[in-house]
Parts: structure tokens; C-alpha cells; sequence
């Protein structure tokens, strides 16, 4: 039986590397939309085509759609986060679940240090003046990022990443972690309050959970060195918004290097109107490597666990396969 795997969605321009991927397997792939449908349609996509796989990018992969699909094997994210996806059906059906937890461990941490060098450059602040028709070099307010303390809060794949590079530009590094694993050479690991209070610049990677849920909010602002960076490219809730916001219009906060907000795609005015803040549409994830990286290792996935192997990346212990 030739194995179909539906392609439910995709946020790139064609499906090219996930068919070469699944025909060259001698499977047949079946796309759905670029942009993603609704469940409805996913669901009768999947009941139509009857797939031995699902590849989903967005797109809601409901208990609907996994049980009217009878010789599924898995549904593969196109991402890391599973929320999209009803795994509680897929583990008690026997279907595994994976994704791609560290394809862009690189681009997100370079994204940090990027907003810190920004920062400390004047990077971007000096392109609106000078776009302004501003030319006033004795206006630069610039700092050493070697002079300066950088506090990372979640210290897990992206936030080492980010700390072994902004150890080569000499800063002093902290780090905070409720589950801390092995110590790094030249991280001092330190409780949240201290991280905050001691660094000029913090960090955020920390998932977002019901406890971290802002994480970062004004009482934690407050502790921060007067005039500050905030970094956050994890996702936006873990940080309050508002809080940050207030803490710019009051001089606390110098700059807000934000790639996640709690309210994305919508940015409050508030934060549209404060100079300091640097604002990068979520997509810390993305670079042409790190696309081409997750596609192709999603697909190999799919194609891994169909000839009869078990899949690197399983996010669930599906009943039978456990
Ligand atoms: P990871 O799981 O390797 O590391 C996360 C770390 O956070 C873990 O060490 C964990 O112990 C720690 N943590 C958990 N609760 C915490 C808390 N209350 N306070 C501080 N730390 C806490 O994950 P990762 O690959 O490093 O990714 C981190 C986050 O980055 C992801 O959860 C995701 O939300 C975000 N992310 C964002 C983008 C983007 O494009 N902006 C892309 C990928 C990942």
C-alpha cells in the first residue's frame, strides 16, 4: 500500500523540500492550503485522503481529524510547540506525536544578542535619526558590552546558546533556572530577585507554562538597574506587557528588545510610541538554514516512523509503541 501523508499547511512560499522528502520514500503527498484552514477543513481533508501521516505547520490537528484518519502513524509539527495538535488523542490511539525541538537553538539566541548589541551600538536607534534627517554623533548615549551584566532567565538549549556567545564579547553573565542542570564555566547561577536586580540587561528564554505566565512583571521590573535593557524572544506572555511599557514612559527601562508580545499580531500603541522599544515581528526562529533544517527533518520524521522505525523526536508515548 503506497503510505499518503497530508501536509495540512506550510508558512513558506512552496512544499518542495517536504514532497522531494515523502515521494522520494515512494509515498504520495497530499497539501493542503499554504495559510491555515480551518478544523473543520482539516478535518475533512483528513477523513478524504485517509493519510498514514500528518505534517502540520499551524493548522489545528483535532481529535476529530486524528480519528477519522484510520491508518494514521503519526502527526509531525513543522515547530516545536504542540499546542495545535490533540496529542492526548494521538498517544491514547497509538499515534505518535514529534516535532522539532532544536532547529533554531542558533537564529533565536543570535536574535538576543542582536537586541543587545542594537542596544548597546545604538543600532537601531541611530537609523531612525539618521532616516530622520538627524546627524548628531554627540547626542550617542553608547555603552561597552564588556562593562555590562547580562542576566538570562531560562537557561535551557537557547539561553546556554545565547550565553556562550555573549561570553566572547566579554560581558559577566548570570543565569536563572528553577531547574538549573550543570553549571557553565562563567555563568553564575542565582535566584530570579538577584538576576534582576544585578544585570543591565536580562534575557528572557523561558518557556511560557501557567507558572511563568508573566514571569516579568512590574514588581520584578522594578529590581532592574535604572535604565536597562529587557530582551524577551521566548513568547510574549512571560512578560507583562504593560508593565514594560510603563517602565519605558518612566525612564526605568532604557530599551525593550521584544520579538514575542502577549497580544501579537496586535502591537499596543503604547509600545508603538516609546523610542526604546525594538520591535521584530516573531520571527526569531527564522533564517534560511533553520527553515530548510526543521522542513527536512520533519518530513524525514514522517518517513522514519511509515517504513517502520521508531522517530528521534517522540513528544508523546503513544499506547502500543511504548
Ligand atoms: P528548553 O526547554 O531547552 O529551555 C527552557 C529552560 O527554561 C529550561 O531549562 C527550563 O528549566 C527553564 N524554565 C522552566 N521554567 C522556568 C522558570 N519559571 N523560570 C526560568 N526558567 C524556567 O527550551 P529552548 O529551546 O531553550 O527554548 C526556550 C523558549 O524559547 C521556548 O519555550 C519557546 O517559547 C521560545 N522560542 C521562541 C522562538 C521565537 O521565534 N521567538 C523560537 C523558538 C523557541
Amino acid at each position: 500500500m503506497t503510505h499518503t501523508v497530508l501536509l495540512t499547511d506550510y508558512a513558506w512560499p512552496d512544499d518542495s523540500v517536504e514532497r522531494g522528502i515523502i515521494e522520494g520514500a515512494g509515498m504520495r503527498l497530499v497539501s493542503g492550503p499554504a495559510d491555515p484552514a480551518p478544523a473543520a477543513q482539516i478535518e475533512s481533508l483528513a477523513r478524504d485522503c485517509q493519510p498514514s501521516a500528518i505534517l502540520t505547520c499551524w493548522a489545528q490537528v483535532t481529535a476529530a481529524a486524528i480519528e477519522s484518519a484510520k491508518p494514521l502513524q503519526i502527526v509531525a509539527r513543522l515547530g516545536v510547540g504542540l499546542d495545535n495538535i490533540a496529542v492526548d488523542t494521538a498517544t491514547s490511539r497509538g499515534i505518535w506525536v514529534t516535532n522539532v525541538p532544536d532547529y533554531c537553538v542558533e537564529e533565536v539566541s543570535d536574535h538576543a544578542v542582536g537586541f543587545a548589541l542594537a542596544w548597546t551600538r545604538g543600532l537601531v536607534h541611530f537609523d531612525r535619526e539618521v532616516r530622520a534627517g538627524r546627524w548628531a554623533p554627540s547626542s550617542a548615549r553608547l555603552r561597552r558590552l564588556a562593562e555590562l551584566t547580562c542576566g538570562i532567565v531560562g537557561f535551557g538549549r537557547i539561553g546556554r546558546a545565547t550565553a556562550r556567545k555573549l561570553a566572547a564579547f566579554g560581558c559577566r553573565l548570570l543565569s536563572y533556572d528553577p531547574y538549573p542542570g550543570t553549571p557553565t564555566p562563567g555563568v553564575e547561577s542565582v535566584d530570579l530577585e538577584s538576576l534582576m536586580s544585578r544585570s543591565d540587561i536580562v534575557i528572557v528564554h523561558a518557556p511560557l507554562s501557567p507558572t511563568t505566565h508573566h514571569l516579568i512583571d512590574a514588581q520584578r521590573l522594578a529590581l532592574m538597574r535604572p535604565g536597562g535593557l529587557l530582551i524577551n524572544v521566548s513568547r510574549g506572555a512571560v512578560v507583562d506587557t504593560d508593565a514594560v511599557t510603563r517602565a519605558l514612559e518612566e525612564g526605568r527601562l532604557a530599551a525593550a528588545g521584544l520579538d514575542v508580545l502577549e497580544s501579537e499580531p496586535a502591537v499596543p500603541q503604547a509600545l508603538l510610541s516609546q523610542p526604546g522599544a525594538m520591535l521584530t515581528p516573531h520571527v526569531a526562529f527564522s533564517s534560511d538554514a533553520s527553515l530548510l533544517e526543521l522542513r527536512r527533518r520533519a518530513a524525514e520524521e514522517v518517513v522514519r516512523v511509515l517504513k517502520g522505525d521508531q522517530p528521534r523526536e517522540p513528544r508523546n508515548a503513544p499506547a502500543g509503541n511504548r
